[in-house]
């Protein structure tokens, strides 16, 4: 039997990245490498003349005096922490395989429980804004399914309480090999909540194939083919191989968030999601995926902890205006 391309291929060993991200010093030259590849740029003018304030780390535009740092506006700004310990956070949300709960990325960096929270989330949400606006296309499985609820004695099944809803889609080749893979949360399997996703995650040129069940045709609603496969013996009843990919993703998705995290709070799910999506979608070149990730964290806006506890700040920033202020300049007035 062939060996599993994602499975055996090599990644970033540790021994490499100690090499190459081992210092603070190699971190924030890595930092400065993402963030002004041809050099130091004035966030205010744009200008490249700048002179360096080393007793502050900062650096001073020639041409307007701004002052800046080399992490101020991206997701590390005003951070206590390392930057060696950020990378080596990034270092083990990308290379590891279902991602480290708090605890155990705490005890790895050697920072409290909040700090590796706090660290966590920023990089997840790097992750989620990075995903939100590439649409699939082409060919696309979906499948519905439930995170959660087991664990707090609630009955199993559909719409027990403390179970978040998801949806699934898999863009595949016309064989079914999986290509790229959605994970959102819905409010529900309803008609509306799949027309608005297929709306903002589906190209409207798009055949989605699903089991059949009814909010699936909202999928039409953004322009997408509907094909509903419906086996013979009611839902999910066979092992039907239009859905082998779709729901062996499912699968591991379950498992993966089961097993690393003992209870996720439903309003964080989209979160989790999107870390899992990002992995997910970039299995084929696991050593790159640490750079690929500090190249998006300095192009992501800082995300305070009062604003990444929110239940709304689960969202992409972009899409919401308030979220635009929040991030950029603007200070944001007490949101809780
Ligand atoms: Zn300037």
């Amino acid at each position: 039997m062939a060996r599993n391309k994602v499975q055996f291929q090599k990644g970033l060993s540790e021994a490499q990245f100690v090499v190459l991200y081992g210092t603070e010093d190699q971190c924030r030259e890595a930092v400065m490498r993402w963030r002004w590849p041809s050099g130091f740029v004035c966030p205010v003018c744009a200008g490249k003349h700048h002179s360096f304030i080393k007793t502050r780390a900062l650096y001073q535009c020639t041409a307007c005096r701004h002052q800046t740092s080399v992490i101020a506006g991206t997701i590390f700004a005003s951070t206590k922490v390392p930057l060696c310990t950020w990378f080596r956070a990034m270092y083990h949300l990308t290379q590891g395989k279902g991602g480290s709960s708090r605890t155990e990325l705490g005890r790895r960096l050697g920072v409290t429980q909040t700090t590796a929270w706090k660290i966590k989330h920023k990089l997840m949400q790097v992750m989620m804004e990075r995903d939100a606006t590439k649409r699939l296309t082409g060919r696309i499985e979906i499948d519905d399914a439930y995170l959660g609820g087991e664990r707090n004695g609630g009955k199993r099944g559909r719409g027990s309480p403390g179970k978040t809803p998801i949806v699934a889609a898999v863009e595949t080749t016309p064989q079914g090999k999986p290509i790229r893979l959605k994970l959102r949360r819905v409010n529900g399997f309803r008609h509306a909540e799949i027309a608005t996703l297929a709306k903002h995650n589906f190209d409207p040129a798009s055949t989605v194939v699903s089991d059949g069940l009814r909010c699936f045709t909202g999928v039409s609603n953004a322009g997408c083919v509907h094909q509903p496969i419906i086996t013979g013996s009611g839902r999910k009843a066979a092992l039907n191989p239009a859905f082998k990919w779709v729901n062996t993703t499912l699968g591991n998705i379950k498992s993966a968030i089961a097993g690393t995290y003992r209870a996720v709070r439903d309003k964080h799910v989209p979160r989790y999601l999107a870390e899992f999506e990002y992995r997910f979608n970039r299995r084929y070149d696991l050593a790159a995926m640490m750079p690929r990730l500090g190249y998006v964290a300095v192009r992501t806006p800082p995300m305070p902890y009062r604003l990444l506890k929110l239940a709304g700040s689960c969202v992409i920033r972009k899409d919401i205006d308030d979220f635009v202020i929040l991030g950029s300049k603007q200070r944001p007035r007490a949101v809780n």
